[in-house]
């Protein structure tokens, strides 16, 4: 991708909205900002092959702001999405950049969502719809919305769409767009049918690719922490404890990042500083001078701040926020290892990441080993051998006569075994640093497995849909219930995981083996489902057949039943629990 954009000002943004990014701290827009939002402002389609955590949402999000007629409260932007979880991040994301833009509406729209809250707000009108296709595709059969107004759509996660089974949805959304209507279309992998769709309904559409630089980087030791946003910086305080580190770079994505997790780190007994492209030319380089010699050690910079850095103390790089594009994170983690030294990366990746962490491997041709999160008696365990260093230490540097002699005073005046003074002592040397570390990571996410490989596939590699048996699923109580879509109406596996995963809320890994039989199917899903959801998955379409859905045993789920003796709440993954405890089993007399 080449682009010579390196400021939002740069991009015919208006004011508000460039306020509203300088006040959200972004410094420079991503490579993946640069090259689409100048193609979407100038009316063109786009087929852009990015993941999460490049940045694509303000790529396309900030272009439609800047095109919506506040005054038309008919939906102008439509943005689909895989799950109802990226539905509403991305509708925060609008809500959030459209802070200085008064009277914006963006509505997120899924299933399992009460269809009178989508009602109301629908006619009260809203500007950009968010929402997931099968939903999507229930209001426009309904004509509770109209896209008649529509200027842009967004196809977000493609792929993943494709994954789900919704990709015929999509291909129907489309066709109930108007013809002049822009589409962006994003996909981390472009597979035939999704080019196809892309061959269907783009026209002329520019394509952006993030580019993958290809580098080595031998001398660094490169690993990475799965760890999830709200645990980060639990994380970050257990990797400073026990890495054997001189001096920390530690990445994050804005200038507000920077300040409010040097200020965290301070405060939890970090000294650290921010690095950001705000700061004066003097006090950058002051801080920069304070690394160098030694008087700091932890360093929390943008990547702008630190472009160049160059010195020679960093022994270790923490990518606390994932790197747009590995480019950059070639050369985040080059600031390490400086003067034929070695050097340390860690990576902080969430689940939804992985596909960033591919295809990093892939470009710098090697593999980011998973470093499993520190434990709490390992941190405990490094004090304790910290400590007893540093008494062996002063043993031997210090002279200690006159310390001696206080402890024989206090022995003889109080008449207290020399144990009992060395344990008070030993308690009193780690009252504001206790030896017995605890933090707020759950124990379960601090011990938890790796996540599936289904997950982790590189980045390009073509994604092999669920067949019929030999889907891997978690181990949980299952129920076998039938469906009423079969091979003769074109029921897939992927259809069936897409509408129950999303329209339920369980996550396709708790969807077990489906058998697609003529004209019905059969799927195994968690005990316990609450006859709301059951009553909801009844209505539930595949390939516009409701699903009208019962279990195989003939239990009616929705009948009063005691709870079965292992809820599904056994397993902390799925979405599902169980809600009235009176239920009774009672047998369907059909
Ligand atoms: P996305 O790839 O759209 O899921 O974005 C990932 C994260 O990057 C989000 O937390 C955004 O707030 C953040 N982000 C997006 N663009 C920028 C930017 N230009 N500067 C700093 N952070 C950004």
């Amino acid at each position: 991708m080449s682009s010579l954009i390196e400021r939002f000002d740069q991009l015919a943004l208006s004011l508000p909205l460039l306020e509203t990014l300088k006040e959200i701290g972004y410094e420079a827009p991503s490579p993946i900002q640069a090259a689409t939002i100048p193609l979407l402002l100038d009316g063109h389609d786009v087929l852009g092959q990015a993941q999460t955590g490049t940045g694509k949402t303000a790529a396309f999000a900030l272009p439609v702001l800047e095109k919506l007629d506040l005054t038309n409260r008919r939906p102008q932007a439509l943005v689909l999405t895989p799950t109802r979880e990226l539905a509403i991040q991305v509708a925060e994301a609008f809500q959030g950049y459209a802070r200085h833009s008064p009277g914006f509406h963006v509505l997120p729209i899924y299933g399992g969502q009460s269809m009178g809250i989508q009602l109301r707000h629908l006619k009260r009108g809203v500007h950009v719809v968010v929402g997931t296709p099968g939903r999507v595709m229930d209001h426009l059969r309904r004509e509770t919305l109209s896209l008649a107004e529509l200027r842009t759509v967004v196809l977000d996660e493609a792929d993943e769409m494709l994954r789900m089974g919704f990709i015929e949805d999509v291909d129907w959304i489309l066709e109930q767009t108007p013809p002049e209507r822009q589409i962006a279309l994003f996909s981390a992998t472009m597979p035939e049918p999704i080019r196809q769709v892309a061959h269907r309904h783009l026209r002329d559409p520019h394509e952006v690719k993030i580019k993958a630089s290809t580098a080595t980087v031998e001398t660094v030791r490169q690993r990475y922490c799965q760890v999830s946003a709200q645990h980060k910086l639990d994380a970050l305080t257990r990797v400073l404890e026990v890495e054997d580190a001189d001096a920390v770079l530690i990445f994050v994505r804005t200038k507000v990042a920077a300040t409010e997790l040097a200020e965290r780190l301070e405060a939890r007994g970090y000294p650290s500083a921010a690095l950001h492209g705000d700061m004066t030319q003097v006090l950058r380089e002051r801080t920069i001078e304070q690394l160098r010699g030694g008087s700091l050690d932890i360093l929390v910079a943008t990547d702008v701040a630190a472009r160049g850095l160059d010195v020679q103390r960093i022994s270790h790089v923490v990518n606390y926020d994932i790197p747009y594009d590995t480019e950059a994170y070639v050369h985040r983690i080059g600031r390490t290892a400086r003067a034929g030294r070695t050097g340390d990366a860690i990576l902080f990746v969430a689940p939804r990441e992985l596909r960033m962490l591919r295809a990093i491997e892939k470009a710098t041709r090697q593999p980011i080993e998973r470093m499993p999160l520190p434990t709490q008696e390992a941190i405990t365990g490094h004090r304790l051998a910290q400590f007893k260093q540093q008494l062996s230490d002063v043993l031997t540097s210090q002279d200690l006569g006159f310390f001696q002699e206080v402890v024989a005073e206090i022995e003889r005046e109080q008449e207290i075994g020399l144990h009992d003074i060395a344990a008070a002592l030993t308690y009193l040397a780690q009252r504001d640093r206790p030896f017995q570390f605890e933090d707020a990571i759950p124990i379960e996410v601090e011990r938890a497995p790796a996540r599936p490989e289904r997950e982790a596939k590189p980045a390009g590699r073509r994604e092999r849909p669920p067949r019929d048996s030999a889907r891997h699923s978690a181990d949980f109580d299952k129920v076998r219930y039938r469906l009423e879509v079969g091979h003769q109406h074109g029921a897939t596996p992927q259809n069936i995981v897409g509408a129950i995963a999303n329209e339920a809320g369980i996550e396709s890994r708790y969807i077990g083996r489906i058998e697609i039989h003529d004209d019905y199917s059969t799927v195994d899903l968690p005990d316990g489902m609450p006859k709301e959801i059951f009553q909801h998955l009844k209505k539930v379409r595949v390939r516009q057949i409701p699903l009208n859905i019962s279990r195989l045993d003939g239990l009616d789920p929705s009948a009063k039943r005691p709870p079965p003796k292992r809820a599904v709440s056994k397993n902390k993954a799925v979405a599902i629990e169980i809600e009235t405890p009176t239920r009774k089993a009672r047998k369907r007399t059909s």
